[in-house]
């Protein structure tokens, strides 16, 4: 016989399976995307100098809160991260531990030319692409871009969003789709030591 603590556990599984099987029918996708493009929180990862552009990116000249978008501090509580420049093969273990703590749905954005294929750093022993520490929606080309640019690749995901119906798709679904291509935490990871808890705090 199920005590009261876990009749509520299994009327909660209840829940989220038919809250799951509402999302992927009638108005409310589209509902769910047009509102998550218009509430992105990015967190910003400086992993490198691009980091430099988001404080001119979101300060008053440019202003990027004007398109739905507000930076923020914790990973808990947004669903943007900005990967800021070059990755290193120890830095890869962070921004994927960092990703792991964001809710669904969650979108990544990696910034710089540096980021998109190593830059300047191309041939480097100890440097790894974004898209192999996380999945990537979209790419900012530049070293470093411009505010502007970081504004188009807000807008360019908010498109993405609404059109492709993605936030929706991830939310119902529970996970991402995409993850295929990212090398597995235990291999980024290897390098602190088989000791070390890598279980994603507070998740
Ligand atoms: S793209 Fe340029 S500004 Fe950005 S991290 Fe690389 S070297 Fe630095």
């Amino acid at each position: 016989m199920f005590s009261k603590g876990n009749m509520f556990l299994a009327d909660m599984d209840e829940m989220v399976k038919r809250a799951r099987e509402i999302l992927k029918k009638g108005p409310l996708p589209s509902m769910v995307d047009w509102a998550t493009a218009f509430s992105l929180w990015p967190v910003h990862l400086m992993t490198s100098c691009c980091g430099c552009e988001i404080g001119a990116a979101w300060g008053p000249r440019f202003d990027n809160e004007r398109y739905g978008s507000l930076p923020w501090v914790s990973p808990r509580q947004t669903n943007l991260i900005i990967v800021e420049g070059t990755v290193t093969r120890k830095m890869g273990c962070s921004v994927r531990i960092t990703w792991e703590q964001m809710p669904y749905p969650k979108f990544a954005i990696a910034m710089g030319v540096c980021a998109l294929d190593g830059g300047l750093f191309y041939n480097s022993y100890n440097i790894i692409r974004p898209w192999q520490v996380i999945p990537i929606d979209i790419y900012i080309p530049g070293c470093p871009p411009r505010p502007e640019a970081v504004a188009r690749s807000i807008v360019e995901l908010q498109r993405k969003i609404r059109e492709e119906g993605v936030a929706s798709g991830w939310l119902a679904d529970g996970e991402r789709q995409d993850l295929k291509n990212i090398i597995p935490k235990e291999d980024l990871c290897s390098w602190r030591g088989e000791d070390v808890d890598l279980s994603t705090r507070y998740s």
